[in-house]
């Protein structure tokens, strides 16, 4: 069984992206909490970063503190990922407008890390096994991304960042709000992360 370290993106006065009402982080959080009872129930100590909107820790910190207990203590993370969710708009002269076309849900992964490619692979194929409409095909490196990445580039463990969707298409808006889309996502990523750890 594995140590694996759980994240919900954002927090506290950190809403992430927000629309129609809906604040990236408390979707993060929902999908984390879903995710934790799985991958507990499966039998795999999980850590998380945060299990409410109160006494959020910054990003940053989250990074130091992972990478400490990976330096100091056993058993180290076998992985760690994080849950955020996207939004999509046009820039315009007065300001910006949404984007409504862009779906689906995709990882985000350093290309120079084998097993995190690896981990966004098999991520990938299990969320495409269970119909989960994708953006980039699943993947995205953060060079395609066009920047680095705190929970990538600043932590030690094998990491990968999920996007679990675009808030501004409101079909998957709907859809990230259902508990049957919920848990099969989760299903998907805790299947993913079980063939990973078992390969
Ligand atoms: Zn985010």
């Amino acid at each position: 069984m594995a140590v694996i370290c759980t994240d919900a993106g954002h927090g506290g006065p950190d809403s992430g992206a927000s629309w129609n009402g809906i604040l990236e982080k408390d979707l993060n959080l929902q999908f984390v909490h879903q995710l934790n009872a799985l991958l507990r129930q499966r039998g795999h100590t999980v850590y998380t970063t945060r299990t409410s909107d109160s006494h959020v820790i910054p990003l940053g910190l989250r990074c130091q503190l992972i990478n400490e207990h990976q330096r100091l203590r056993k058993p180290s993370f076998d992985l760690i990922i994080s849950m955020h969710a996207n939004v999509a708009v046009h820039h315009t002269s007065t300001g910006y407008i949404p984007d409504t076309k862009p779906h689906g849900l995709y990882f985000i992964y350093d290309h120079e890390s084998k097993p995190g490619m690896r981990l966004a692979t098999v991520l990938t194929q299990s969320c495409r096994n269970r119909s989960i409409p994708l953006a980039y095909e699943g993947m995205l490196s953060t060079v395609e991304l066009g920047r680095k990445l705190a929970w990538i580039h600043k932590t030690i463990p094998v990491s990968v960042l999920t996007e679990l969707g675009f808030m501004t298409n409101p079909a998957e808006l709907k859809r990230l709000l259902t508990p049957e889309y919920q848990e099969q996502i989760v299903h998907s990523i805790a299947d993913g992360i079980d063939l990973y750890l078992n390969a």
